[in-house]
């Protein structure tokens, strides 16, 4: 009877607990909020000064005294407080927004996807933070789970599933079939080590230091796994009309590739220089990262029953997470798998979309969830 009474004047609230993104999907609503990961606190007092974006642009940038934190590094719960906080101030946000009773009235029901990799006492740890955040009920499913069903796809079907995850901090690759997950592998190797790979790079290549936020903007702006190529009468067609206009230009198209302007440091003299970087060079720093992406990607298909790998091989890998985004993935995937790959339309909000759903359906819930229900 009490729970109804709430239930009118709460807001049921999906979470996606990214490693780097954090977005809230509210029943009736859809996703209200889209923020960065991260959490600004005093070092020595840790009070918190931001949380989201706002904290992400203070990344690189602090003085010794503010340090900001990912709160969930490689997929695991680094900092528990710096979560709680993040939950707790996203929950009450989403109360203040949709301009109803606070939320020690309102008592909300919270689902949160979680990374496949994170340890139960952790998974008890994030659900308890959930209700001293306010919630009525707090249940955890897990991202690869939830991102399928954000996608749609039917979980529960006799018919394996291959999703790859690539987000931030983890790249999350499962197999599901009959509503369960059969075969996973939770990599800590996803965007956030692209950049580091591009700050690498550039320094060996080039000596220069760059901050990995930089390099999140060149990878974003011309970053490329595989080469394009057109299919064969495309490119056939355009040659001879360009080279029946301008001979040189067939020469000048193989050189078309993307370019991109970095300011950094130079390693030698210290002083602030520019530079200017080629998509060829970030498809170079890139590769060592993609190709242990593929590698776990082949790993988890070897561990799958052969009558589940048949059935991915129908179907098609599902790719989706913001690194998915990463120009021609999909194409590398499938050249070095030889698996078709179906792209989400929108990668960056397949596991909150998959909470959203799970809020609208209890029994979907009950069935899907790793942890949960009443206290
Ligand atoms: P998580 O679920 O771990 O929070 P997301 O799914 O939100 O992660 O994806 C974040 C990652 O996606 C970041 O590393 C970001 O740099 C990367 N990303 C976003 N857009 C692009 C893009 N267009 N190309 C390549 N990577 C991208
Ligand atoms: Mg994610």
């Amino acid at each position: 009877m009490f729970d109804r009474l709430f239930s009118l004047f709460s807001h049921d609230i999906g979470i996606d607990l990214g490693t780097a993104n954090t977005l809230i999907w509210v029943k009736g609503k859809g996703i209200v909020i889209r923020e960065a990961s991260v959490v600004a606190m005093h070092k020595k007092t840790k009070k918190t000064i931001a949380i989201g974006n706002e904290a992400k642009k203070m990344v690189g940038k602090t003085p010794p005294s503010i340090i900001t934190i990912s709160p969930l590094k490689g997929g695991v719960i680094a900092d528990f407080d710096a979560t709680a906080a993040m939950i707790s101030h996203y929950i009450g946000v989403v109360h203040e927004v949709g301009n109803v009773l606070p939320v020690a009235w309102s008592r909300p029901r919270v689902v949160i996807g979680i990374p496949s990799s994170v340890t139960e006492v952790e998974r008890r740890a994030v659900w308890e933070a959930a209700l001293s955040a306010g919630a009525r009920e707090a249940f955890l499913i897990e991202e690869p789970m939830a991102a399928a069903i954000g996608e749609n796809v039917s979980v529960f079907a006799p018919t394996g599933i291959m999703i790859v995850d690539i987000g931030g901090g983890t790249t999350e690759i499962a197999i599901i079939s009959l509503g369960g997950i059969v075969v996973s592998k939770s990599l800590r190797i996803a965007g956030q080590e692209m950049d580091r790979a591009i700050v690498h790079y550039v320094r060996l290549r080039h000596g220069l230091i760059m901050g990995e936020r930089t390099a999140e903007d060149v990878k974003i702006k011309i970053g490329s796994a595989f080469q394009k190529t057109e299919n064969r009468r495309q490119k056939t067609e355009r040659d001879k009309e360009k080279t029946e206009k301008d001979p040189s230009s067939v020469i000048r198209h193989l050189s078309s590739e993307k370019m991109a302007v970095v300011r950094g440091r130079d390693i030698e003299t210290g002083l602030p220089k520019s530079l200017r970087l080629t998509e060829v060079e970030i498809r170079e720093a890139l590769a060592p990262v993609l190709a242990e992406i593929l590698e776990a990607i082949s790993d988890v298909l070897q561990e799958a029953p052969p009558e589940l790998t048949n059935d991915i091989l129908t179907h098609g890998i599902l790719l989706t997470g913001g690194g998915s985004q990463l120009s021609g993935l999909d194409q590398l995937i499938v050249e070095r798998t030889r698996i078709p790959v179906v792209l989400s339309e929108d990668p960056m909000t397949s596991v909150v979309r998959g909470t959203g759903k799970v809020l609208e359906d209890n029994q979907l819930l009950q069935r899907v969830k790793v942890v949960g229900g009443l206290k």
